[in-house]
């Protein structure tokens, strides 16, 4: 893949118009007031029917499982020899949306994707058939809002090593086969929201010493006695991504809530695969903000006059607008690889993705904060919009892995071979 194709540019300029029209207006209260992101959200997926496919792809997968538990032969799942053109235009239409909310307000990408893609893309991927039945479909409609919490006060880039939140096997009869939770978790995206939360801890098993304790996860309900979801943070940026605690005191759960079904469906792997699926969507949200940075950088340095001419005349400036360029060149071609791989059915490697994460924040940031330089005085204003894009972007370089610990996932891979 080398460019959009005519297609997808149609897309692009329609979700661009919708954006336009009804995030840009918005942005102040999404943003500043508190006003939750969840409502314009939804108008998005409604206006261009990507519930109702969420929705179709759904009853697909579900009609499969079905006739697969009854013992008949499910319907099988096409299977296309070479490239397949649908499955790069479902990861390119995936991609379209994100880019073109990006370009305004990076936090309303990642409310949705960890209600969508990891709340719900968690319980698709291991949940049991009557979970998937129970809690996925009004997550991947977003109806419902979902969380998906795994970092603890004292447990972040570590995230198993010192995790504190532990599920002990519950000895109440009423909970035969179910558990109770005593913990917090902290940082949790839709955590203040979220209708669902996929609840990552440590099995408390007597005689197992805490290195060794069982990653289990669960998914538990808003309301559920001794669960306390948090108000919002305030925060450096993507303020239209409520953030979290959430506070955990002998919540009983029954064994149905077991995520997959049992102590070992979803552990540190099910977990990790989730890492490597956060990773290449921040290339998509670097893009669109590398992107959006420099079109306001080349308008204002045409137009910004300083010493009798526009300061995009000064080499200087120019300089950093050829940086721009060339971190939106790369981070374009990152994605139409990604989407190139997707239609072979190829997977990048956990050092691939974890380099592309590594190169879109760092670019990103960089790009980001000389916007702000290109602009002066104006560039520090609001009114703006690149303090905002500056703020956004240092979020990349932190969640779904830091910096640093991309450094070690690269190394480790390497090393390894
Ligand atoms: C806005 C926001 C949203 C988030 N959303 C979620 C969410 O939805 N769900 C969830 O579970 N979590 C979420 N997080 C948490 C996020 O994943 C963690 O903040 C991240 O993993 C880093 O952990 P930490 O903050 O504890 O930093 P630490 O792990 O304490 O790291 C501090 C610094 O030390 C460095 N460091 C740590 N270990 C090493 C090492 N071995 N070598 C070199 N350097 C090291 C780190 O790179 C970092 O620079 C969110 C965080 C934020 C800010």
């Amino acid at each position: 893949m080398i460019e959009w194709n005519e297609q997808q540019r149609m897309i692009r300029d329609m979700v661009r118009g919708f954006v336009e029209k009804e995030v840009v207006p918005q942005l102040d209260a999404i943003e500043y007031e508190g006003v939750p992101p969840y409502a314009i959200l939804r108008k998005m997926l409604q206006t261009f029917g990507m519930d109702a496919m969420a929705k179709m792809e759904f009853d697909k997968q579900i009609a499969r499982e079905e006739a697969l538990a009854r013992g008949e032969a499910a319907p099988e799942k096409e299977k296309k020899e070479g490239f397949n053109a649908a499955a790069a235009e479902q990861a390119a239409m995936r991609m379209i949306p994100i880019i073109e909310i990006c370009r305004h307000a990076q936090g309303l990408v990642t409310a949705m994707g960890v209600s969508m893609g990891l709340a719900g893309g968690a319980i698709m991927s291991k949940g049991t058939l009557e979970q998937k039945k129970r809690w996925a479909l009004p997550l991947l409609t977003l109806e419902k809002i979902g969380a998906w919490a795994i970092s603890e006060p004292n447990s972040g880039s570590d995230a198993f090593g010192q995790m504190k939140t532990l599920a002990k096997r519950d000895t109440d009869t009423a909970n035969a086969g179910g558990y109770v939770i005593n913990g917090a978790k902290t940082w949790i995206t839709n955590g203040p929201y979220a209708d669902h939360i996929i609840l990552i801890c440590k099995l408390d098993e007597d005689g197992v010493a805490p290195a060794d304790r069982k990653i289990v996860s669960f998914i538990l309900d808003k309301g559920m006695p001794g669960l306390e979801q948090s108000k919002p943070f305030k925060k450096m940026g993507i303020n239209s991504s409520p953030t979290g605690e959430l506070f955990l005191s002998d919540v009983k759960v029954g064994a149905d809530r077991l995520l997959g079904g049992s102590e070992t469906a979803y552990g540190r792997a099910g977990a990790k695969s989730t890492f490597m699926q956060e990773r290449a969507g921040v290339a998509a949200m670097a893009l669109a903000m590398v992107e959006r940075s420099l079109e306001l950088c080349v308008e204002y340095a045409k137009t910004r006059v300083q010493f009798g001419q526009p300061i995009g005349n000064n080499q200087l400036i120019q300089l950093k607008l050829a940086k721009m360029e060339v971190a939106r060149t790369n981070l374009q071609n990152m994605i139409f690889r990604y989407i190139e791989l997707v239609g072979w059915g190829k997977q990048m490697t956990l050092a691939e993705a974890s380099a592309m994460k590594l190169y879109a924040a760092q670019a990103c940031m960089e790009v980001t904060t000389e916007a702000v330089q290109v602009f002066g005085g104006m560039g520090y204003m609001r009114e703006a919009r690149v303090e905002q894009l500056m703020r956004d972007a240092k979020i990349l370089q932190i969640y779904a892995g830091t910096d640093e610990m991309q450094v070690i996932a690269i190394a480790r891979d390497l090393l390894s071979r």
